[in-house]
């Protein structure tokens, strides 16, 4: 629990050291309210790109959770203490100075093309110039926006808790991703498959801009010049340095994109939703619904129960981000001079290191989950083998992994014994082959391979607390995900096999 700010100190505390005098001397204002910039990135290039307005205001709102660490960073830990924050992150209050914005996209849903989307029920309330540089502060659930076509506008408590604790989770497993300040919670009511209470998130990141937004200058509004605008504007502001081209911010593009799904395979992250307006132009894991952490392994696992074709499985994520930056692609297409087919061409060209990117990644990174230091021809096939017997025994994915710092821990997860020997053989020769010493490898197997995931579990668990209004255990469960690679002996519990009960958990895009 982040304390009142009554209470709080800046450089105060249980562990302030008496000799640690600079410490002790910091200054007590650090922490004040958020500095507000003018304008937020879109918003500066004109109407066309969105709708200046204010929040909904949401009924009797308190805290159901917030990120101390995030707030920290933001140098915002006295604010986040103070009814002005609870205020403002409900949406009941525009921040002094803050312009309330939201902003138009379109993009391909289920590899359809859906014409305009938007933000429906997010409000980007501005842009705060923070120690961590600057960063977009969103509110997600605060209401109707010229955008929000058939919904409401709201979000609810349950889907609200997991992308706190979900965004929260993949920043501290080091992938990138938007942050969660906050949930503010209320018992305005939200109808859905039944009537649920309304919650609102606060999302942060450097850039909330998606691959819609190109889409939609490109399709829906057919205005060159404005995709030329934004085109510009992004690279000057979060390219800098990057030649001004489609092709080379393409290329950049797909380059980091592969980087992120790597990292979602290597720690078992399923999106859930890979539309194209869920695809974050930085690279970034960005729109938090159905997306679930792999228990058993099971390669074609489809984590959203809405996805009926199982579009968007683990094992197509990869190839669904590649066909994602084909529709960016497209987008850029207006851009370019001279004839379709070269500039065409061209394009796809830019898009081709996508795939030595993700299989590089994915081999370093298989390589220290394996806790191997040296390179060898044949990591890559050790890897793939473990991977296959973990997928026809159904192994837990991350007790799987994490056991494996000591291998006789990780035979016990494996129903053929016979093939885990087979595989722990060839395992023991290549460790052997670059002289591994034992304890230093599991200690460097411990800080890659999680002990701690944001099982669906865990998170129903929290939810249910929050619905009872024990809001503890959100922050309890957090301050566990904040530090997964420990070993936390006092939170075994969530760290062991899903109920089971876990089985019937169906999450889907009703949020
Ligand atoms: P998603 O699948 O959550 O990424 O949402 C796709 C589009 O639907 C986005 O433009 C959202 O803003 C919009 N949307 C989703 N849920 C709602 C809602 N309850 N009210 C208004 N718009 C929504
Ligand atoms: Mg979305």
């Amino acid at each position: 629990m982040i304390p009142p700010a009554a209470t709080r100190r800046r450089g105060a505390g249980d562990n302030v050291s008496l000799v640690n005098a600079p410490e002790a001397l910091a200054p007590l204002t650090a922490a004040t309210t958020p500095r507000w910039r003018d304008a937020n990135f879109l918003q500066s290039l004109g109407p066309a790109f969105g709708t200046d307005l204010p929040p909904r205001a949401l009924a009797t709102p308190h805290w159901l959770a917030r990120s101390e660490r995030l707030a920290q960073a933001m140098g915002l830990e006295a604010w986040l203490a103070s009814d002005d924050a609870l205020e403002v992150l409900a949406g009941n209050r525009v921040p002094e100075g803050g312009r309330p914005f939201a902003s138009v996209y379109s993009g391909h849903q289920f590899g359809v093309w859906a014409g305009q989307l938007g933000d429906g029920r997010a409000l980007l309330l501005g842009e705060v110039d923070t120690p961590a540089g600057a960063l977009e502060v969103q509110l997600k659930g605060s209401g109707l926006t010229p955008y929000s076509r058939m919904g409401d506008g709201r979000a609810v408590l349950r889907s609200s808790i997991r992308e706190f604790l979900g965004s929260e989770a993949m920043h501290a497993l080091g992938i990138p991703t938007t942050r969660a300040l906050a949930v503010v919670g209320s018992p305005q009511p939200v109808r859905r498959e039944t009537i649920e209470s309304a919650a609102v998130v606060t999302r942060v990141a450097p850039s909330f801009l998606r691959f819609g937004h190109f889409e939609h200058f490109a399709h829906t509004a057919q205005d060159t010049a404005a995709l030329r605008q934004l085109f510009d504007a992004a690279v000057h502001r979060y390219f800098p340095g990057l030649d001004p081209t489609p092709a080379a911010l393409l290329e950049e593009v797909a380059r980091r994109t592969a980087r992120l799904i790597a990292q979602w395979q290597l720690v078992g992250f399923c999106h859930g939703v890979m539309n194209t307006d869920n695809m974050s132009l930085l690279g970034l894991t960005i729109d938090y619904g159905p997306f679930g952490f792999l228990d058993a392994f099971d390669p074609n696992h489809v984590c959203n129960h809405s996805d009926d074709q199982g579009r968007y499985s683990y094992a197509r994520q990869p190839g669904i981000g590649f066909w994602n930056l084909h529709a960016l692609a497209q987008a850029m297409l207006p851009l370019m001079d001279g004839a379709p087919e070269a500039a065409s061409e061209q394009l796809l060209a830019a898009l081709d290191p996508f795939k030595a990117e993700f299989a590089s990644a994915m081999v370093a990174g298989l390589r220290a989950k394996l806790g191997l230091a040296a390179a060898r021809d044949d990591d890559p096939a050790l890897a793939d083998d473990l991977l296959r017997l973990m997928a026809e025994d159904r192994t837990d994915f991350t007790i799987a992994w994490r056991r494996l710092a000591h291998i006789d821990a990780a035979r016990d997860v494996f129903l053929q014994r016979e093939k885990f020997d087979a595989w722990a053989v060839r395992y023991s020769e290549r460790l052997a082959w670059e002289s591994s010493a034992d304890a230093e490898r599991a200690a460097r197997m411990n800080r890659i391979n999680p002990k701690f995931v944001l099982r669906n579990h865990l998170a129903q668990t929290a939810i249910e607390a929050a619905q009872r209004g024990e809001f503890g255990e959100t922050e309890r469960l957090l301050k566990v995900l904040e530090r997964p690679f420990d070993e936390q002996p006092e939170h075994e519990a969530d760290a062991g096999y899903p109920p089971d009960w876990a089985s019937q958990l169906e999450v889907s895009c009703s949020s």
